[in-house]
C-alpha cells in the first residue's frame, strides 16, 4: 500500500486537523490581544470538503485524527464533522478520534460530541487561578473551563488530558497544584514546554521552562515512576508512585522527539503540513476546488511528507519561526 512514508523511514498515522483559526481565549503565548489576520471565510474548507481529505489520508495509513484550532468548539458544525469523521472506516476498525480544547463550549457539546463518536478530549488549563486566567488568557473565563472539565468527566469521555503551557514567573509555582487537582479528579496532568510558535513573537529560548525543572517541581510533592513514551506519543510518562494516577511532559524543546514523529496537519483553509515548524505547505484547497480527484490529491500529501525534514531546528542558530501562528495551524 502506498503510504505516508518520508524520507527518513517514518510512517505517518496521526492527522491533526484544524477546523478554525477563531479562538475565545487570547492566551498570550499563542495570540496576540488583538490584531490578529483571521483567514478568510471563502478560504476555509466546508465539513464535506475536510471529511473528503480525510478519507484519503486514511487511504495512505492515517489512522488518528485529532481536531483542534483555534477553538475548534467555535465551528457551529463541530458535532456534524465528529459525526462524519467517525463514520470513517479504516482497514483497522473506527478512526481514533479526539479534540483538544480550551473546554469553554463543553458543557453545551460535550454530550452531543460523544453520541456523534468522539473518543477522547484534551483539555487546556494553564492556572486554577481567577486572576492569573484574566492575566495569561486576557478573558474572564476560569469558571467556564473549570464546568467544561467537569462536562467531560460527567459524559464520560476517558482518558481526558489536561494540558498546562508552564511559563517562568507566570504560573511555574502551581506545577505540583495542577497535578493534585487532576490527580483527585482521576485526569491525566501534561505539561508543555514553550514553542516558539506565537503570533506575538515573544518566545526567548532562556525564559523556557525546561522539562527538568517541571518534573523537579511535580517531585516536590509527588514520587515520579518513569513509564517512558506511548510509541509516538509526544509525551513522556510517569506513575504517581502509589496510584494509578499518571502524569506527562511533552519536552518538546529540550527532548525532542521528531526521530519519532508520526503527525502531518490540515489547516483550517486547507493547507497540509509537514510538521508545525514547517515553512512550506502544499496547498490541497486548491487542488481540491479545481476538481483533483481523490488519486492527485494523494499524490499531494505523500509529496508533502516526502518532503519533510529530519527536526524542527528550534537550537539551531538559523531557526526562524514558521509565518503561521499556533492558532493558524492547529496544535
Ligand atoms: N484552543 C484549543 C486549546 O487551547 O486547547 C486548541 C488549540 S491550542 C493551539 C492547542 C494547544 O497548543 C494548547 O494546549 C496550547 O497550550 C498549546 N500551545 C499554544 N501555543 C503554544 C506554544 N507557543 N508552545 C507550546 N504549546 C502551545
Ligand atoms: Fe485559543 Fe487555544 Fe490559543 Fe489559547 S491556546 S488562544 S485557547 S487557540
Amino acid at each position: 500500500m502506498t503510504a505516508l512514508v518520508d524520507r527518513y523511514g517514518r510512517v505517518h498515522r496521526d492527522l491533526r486537523i484544524s477546523l478554525t483559526d477563531r479562538c475565545s481565549l487570547r492566551c498570550t503565548y499563542c495570540m496576540p490581544a488583538e490584531g490578529v489576520p483571521w483567514l478568510k471565510g471563502p478560504t476555509l474548507l466546508s465539513t464535506e470538503e475536510l471529511v473528503r481529505l480525510a478519507r484519503v489520508a486514511v487511504g495512505l495509513g492515517v489512522r488518528e485524527v485529532r481536531l483542534t484550532g483555534g477553538e475548534p468548539l467555535l465551528r457551529p458544525d463541530v458535532v456534524d464533522v465528529v459525526r462524519a469523521l467517525a463514520a470513517i472506516e479504516t482497514p483497522d476498525g473506527p478512526l481514533d478520534l479526539s479534540l483538544t480544547t480550551n473546554a469553554l463550549r463543553l458543557p453545551a457539546l460535550a454530550a452531543p460530541l460523544r453520541d456523534a463518536g468522539l473518543d477522547r478530549v484534551n483539555i487546556s488549563i494553564d492556572t486554577l487561578r481567577r486572576a492569573r486566567f484574566i492575566d495569561l488568557t486576557r478573558r474572564d473565563r476560569l469558571a467556564d473551563t473549570l464546568a467544561g472539565i467537569e462536562a467531560a468527566r460527567v459524559v464520560g469521555f476517558s482518558p481526558i488530558k489536561l494540558n498546562a503551557l508552564i511559563m517562568r514567573g507566570v504560573n511555574d509555582d502551581e506545577v505540583a497544584d495542577l497535578v493534585s487537582f487532576a490527580v483527585e479528579r482521576g485526569l491525566e496532568m501534561r505539561f508543555i514546554e514553550h514553542m516558539p510558535l506565537d503570533g506575538g513573537h515573544t518566545w526567548r529560548r532562556e525564559e523556557m521552562v525546561t522539562a527538568e525543572e517541571i518534573l523537579a517541581a511535580i517531585t516536590s510533592r509527588f514520587s515520579l515512576e518513569p513509564l517512558g513514551h506511548d510509541g509516538s506519543a509526544p509525551a513522556e510518562k510517569f506513575r504517581i508512585a502509589g496510584t494509578d494516577a499518571t502524569v506527562g511532559v511533552i519536552a518538546s524543546v529540550t527532548r525532542k522527539f521528531c526521530d519519532r514523529c508520526d503527525r502531518v496537519r490540515l489547516t483550517a483553509d486547507g493547507q497540509f503540513r509537514n510538521c508545525l515548524f514547517s515553512h512550506e505547505e502544499s496547498d490541497l484547497r486548491t487542488l481540491l476546488r479545481d476538481g483533483a480527484d481523490d488519486d492527485r490529491l494523494a499524490e499531494a500529501m505523500i509529496a508533502c511528507v516526502a518532503r519533510k525534514l529530519p527536526g524542527h531546528g528550534i537550537d539551531d542558530p538559523s531557526f526562524v519561526q514558521p509565518s503561521r501562528p499556533m492558532s493558524a495551524i492547529g496544535g
